[in-house]
């Protein structure tokens, strides 16, 4: 696919490939902040945003009290399942009680999400 409208940066990415400007759809901790002008690889299709928009975004997340709620857990085993606790301050975020349901699925092999219903 090409589009005349986009230019090639003169510098590389750091794979070597050519970086070209584009917009892409940015969104972070499930915050969507729309389509942000950002630079692409033509080789790897890394997404590269630039400093002013991660700024915002940054503003964005700290506003909304996500940033710092990220905590490493570790699995444990219950019967068959493993089992991965909730930390408090994420439950209290998210408002999930004991009586919370939620529904759980593979996003791909390095992220599992969780929806509450
Ligand atoms: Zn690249």
């Amino acid at each position: 696919m090409v589009n005349t409208m986009e230019t090639l940066l003169d510098y590389p990415c750091s794979c070597g490939g050519k970086l070209k400007r584009s917009f892409c759809t940015v969104e972070f901790f499930g915050i969507s902040f729309g389509e942000r002008p950002c630079e692409v690889c033509t080789t790897c299709d890394s997404e590269f945003l630039d400093d002013a928009v991660l700024h915002d975004i940054e503003a964005e997340v700290k506003k909304k009290r996500i940033f710092g709620l990220q905590e490493e857990i570790q699995a444990t085993k219950s019967g068959n399942s493993l089992v991965f606790r909730v930390p408090p301050k994420i439950a209290k975020f998210a408002g999930i009680t004991t009586k919370t349901r939620a529904r759980m699925y593979p996003a791909d092999k390095s992220r599992i999400e969780i929806e509450l219903v």
